[in-house]
């Protein structure tokens, strides 16, 4: 493992790179519309797409179906493919990989893989991430399927007050470019193709996808339409950004949906998530309401423990209640809190853990402990690019 304190002070403090104008991320319409001037037929277009999206090119030279005179004459008006790179890779025993992706202006951005080996059988995409089959060993190919947790925007506004991410602030949206951008750069280097490798996509990574809603939907729309990734096997993580749920419900291409809920009731939830003084528990239930669910879709409660806060089987009882009057089909996700340096709460005991899903269960809401990944290389989200940061 590297700590690349080093290399990764070079990268943040790099010079703004002379950027050209940057292909990748665009549409087909916004590619016609970025290369006008130059009057190229549709399938030229075409062939660029397959070029970025499929091929995954990083320089125009690559794009072969083209004459060597068109590369030259689009890359010395200015463009350029400009796709995010990965800058650093931290590797974990347990075969997850974490990496700093740069982005054009020297900001870095956090992206996980998360390899599986085969034994399992869940069919969603939160529980693939969460299996208990065998990890694969680094390096290898020996994963059947994986799971690439994306992010959506460098820092987070929100301030959840166990999130590292909320530690950095807001630095700034993330392009769709560069959030479709980091599944590119993480497929190119395992080799994978979504077409022949079961991949599955979480944007829970650092941010809050729906306050870069555009930026965010526009990516998805990329890694279905551009990249091939079935909407069915991306799952977005909201906060409870009510405007945003609300616009979700009305698209056409979505992710699944699943909603950080940390706590069984407003008045623990407002000192934990400071977002629910704005948007409370039953404001969120009622746009989520509004999501026309595909068959057999479930919303997913993401509840993250905190030791001695929220994981009493109090609580455990509220959230029955709550699962039961929200009146859609849900499932939670318990996740142990991962813990980060200057964050005031503490762990919570792996037996509480299990008293907490069991009596969920007892009462009939599916309940799953999400596996911790990468432990040893900064697992928890935002936890890498702080540490990094504070070097
Ligand atoms: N902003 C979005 C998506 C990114 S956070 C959201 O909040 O939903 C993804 C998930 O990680 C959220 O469910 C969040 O509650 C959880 N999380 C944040 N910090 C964590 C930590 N230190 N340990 C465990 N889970 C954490
Ligand atoms: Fe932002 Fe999500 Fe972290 Fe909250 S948990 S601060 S919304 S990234």
């Amino acid at each position: 493992m590297s700590t690349g304190g080093n290399v990764l002070t070079t990268i943040l403090d790099a010079p703004r790179a002379p950027e050209g104008i940057r292909l990748f991320g665009l549409s087909n319409q916004e590619l016609s519309e970025a290369l006008r001037e130059f009057a190229l037929a549709q399938y030229r277009i075409r062939q660029l797409e397959e070029a970025l999206y499929r091929q995954r090119v990083s320089t125009l030279d690559e794009v072969t179906t083209w004459s060597k005179d068109l590369r030259e004459k689009i890359a010395a008006a200015g463009f350029s493919v400009g796709a995010p790179e990965i800058a650093e890779t931290f590797c974990s025993a347990d075969g997850t990989e974490r990496y700093l992706i740069a982005c054009g202006d020297g900001q870095t951005v956090e992206t996980v893989w998360m390899p599986e080996g085969d034994g399992g059988d869940e069919d969603e995409v939160e529980e693939a991430a969460s299996s208990a089959a065998e990890p694969a060993k680094p390096g290898s190919r020996s994963w059947s399927r994986a799971t690439i947790c994306v992010s959506s925007q460098i820092g987070c506004a929100v301030n959840c007050q166990f999130c590292l991410t909320a530690k950095l602030g807001i630095l700034r949206n993330l392009t769709a470019g560069e959030i479709a951008g980091q599944v590119a750069a993480v497929l190119k280097r395992h080799g994978a193709e979504p077409g022949r490798d079961r991949i599955n996509l979480v944007f829970m990574g650092m941010g809050e996808p729906f306050l870069n809603f555009d930026a965010f939907i526009a990516a998805v729309r990329l890694l279905v339409e551009e990249m091939g990734i079935p909407e069915s096997r991306m799952t977005v993580s909201t906060s409870g950004i009510v405007p945003g749920i609300v616009r979700f419900a009305a698209e056409r291409v979505r992710p699944r949906l699943a909603i950080s809920l940390n706590a069984s009731n407003d008045a623990i939830r407002e000192t934990v998530m400071p977002i629910t003084r704005k948007w409370n528990i039953e404001d969120v239930m009622d746009a989520v309401r509004q999501v026309p669910l595909r068959a057999r879709e479930r919303i997913t409660f993401e509840y993250v423990l905190l030791g001695g806060v929220n994981d009493r089987l109090e609580h455990a009882d509220e959230v029955v209640r709550l699962v039961r009057r929200a009146n859609f089909p849900a499932k939670v996700n318990l996740i142990a809190w991962n813990p980060g340096p200057d964050v005031p709460f503490t762990m919570p005991r792996a037996e509480d853990v299990a008293a907490f899903q069991q009596r969920l269960r007892e009462q009939g809401v599916p309940a799953f402990i999400r596996r911790p990944r990468g432990r040893d290389i900064y697992a928890a989200c935002g936890q890498l690019k702080k540490t990094v940061a504070a070097q």
